[in-house]
């Protein structure tokens, strides 16, 4: 009997697959048996080395600056027409910037709304469309935050992107449930990657975090992929619209 979890025959876009929680999730994409087209602006030869080497069935690399929406729409496209259509998006990209909100730049604003939720948006719609097209099934996972429930400090473009994020994965489920895709949220917690390095760099805020994520440990960018291959797999096929936390149990709390 096979696994309502098995991706075998799934073709998988994962963005900013380089490194981080995106390497994490399209290693885990690959291993459940789909393959994984790694999407992002940096060479993605350690993913694929690590999908071989966990016995995945394959990859290949999309090289692209996201955070123009018009240049990742296009990459994606292309990237659907040399692989195939894609069954699973995983958005992952993102990035933050650092500032108190009274001092922080209309660039910090931009550059990180751009990413981590217009060109987000802009796949899904692009990811969408192809899929109900088709009349395929597909599935969208969102990669939220902590801070898409909870208002963070001197993180204010962050924490709006990922409280956006959640909205839109809300949306998207409403409208596009019915139709065969689901669309779903996975909101990691503190998770040891270059994003969180400045957190890490700096004792007294890496001690508090640490002090108050039940786990009593970091997380892993591994820890994130079981979560993924099950928003992605048909054992989530009812699942529509939830932020699933993968957190060590912060947001318990
Ligand atoms: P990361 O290691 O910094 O990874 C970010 C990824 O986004 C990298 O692949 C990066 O590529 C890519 N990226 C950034 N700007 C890009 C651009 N303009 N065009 C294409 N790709 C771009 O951090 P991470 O923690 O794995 O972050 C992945 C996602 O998880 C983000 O959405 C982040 O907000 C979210 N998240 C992280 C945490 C955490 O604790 N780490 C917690 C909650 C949510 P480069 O390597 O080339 O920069």
């Amino acid at each position: 009997m096979s696994s309502g979890f098995d991706l075998t025959g799934k073709r998988a876009f994962v963005t900013g697959a380089n490194t981080g929680i995106g390497q994490g999730i399209a290693v885990a994409l690959a291993g459940a048996g789909a393959t994984v087209a790694c999407a992002g602006r940096s060479a993605m030869s350690e993913t694929l080395e690590m999908i071989t080497a966990a016995g995945g069935s394959g990859g290949s690399e999309h090289l692209a600056d996201l955070s123009d929406k018009t240049a990742a729409v296009a990459l994606y496209e292309a990237a659907a027409r040399q692989d195939g259509p894609f069954d699973i998006l995983v958005n992952n990209a993102g990035i933050i910037r650092r500032a108190d909100a009274v001092d922080f730049s209309e660039a910090d604003w931009d550059d990180v709304l751009d990413l981590n939720l217009k060109t987000a948006f802009f796949l899904s719609q692009a990811f969408g469309k192809a899929a109900m097209a088709d009349d395929r099934h597909a599935a969208i996972v969102n990669i939220a935050s902590v801070l898409s429930v909870q208002g963070g400090i001197r993180v204010a473009s962050y924490t709006a992107s990922k409280h956006g994020i959640c909205g839109l994965t809300r949306l998207l489920a409403c409208e596009w449930a019915a139709r065969n895709v689901n669309v779903n949220a996975i909101a990691p917690g503190y998770i040891v990657s270059n994003n969180t390095e400045a957190l890490r760099d700096d004792p007294d805020r890496s001690a508090a975090i640490l002090g108050r994520i039940p786990a009593g440990r970091w997380g892993e960018a591994s820890d994130i992929g079981g979560a993924a291959v099950f928003l992605a797999s048909d054992a989530a096929r009812y699942v529509h619209g939830a932020i699933l936390p993968v957190d060590g149990g912060w947001l318990a709390r």
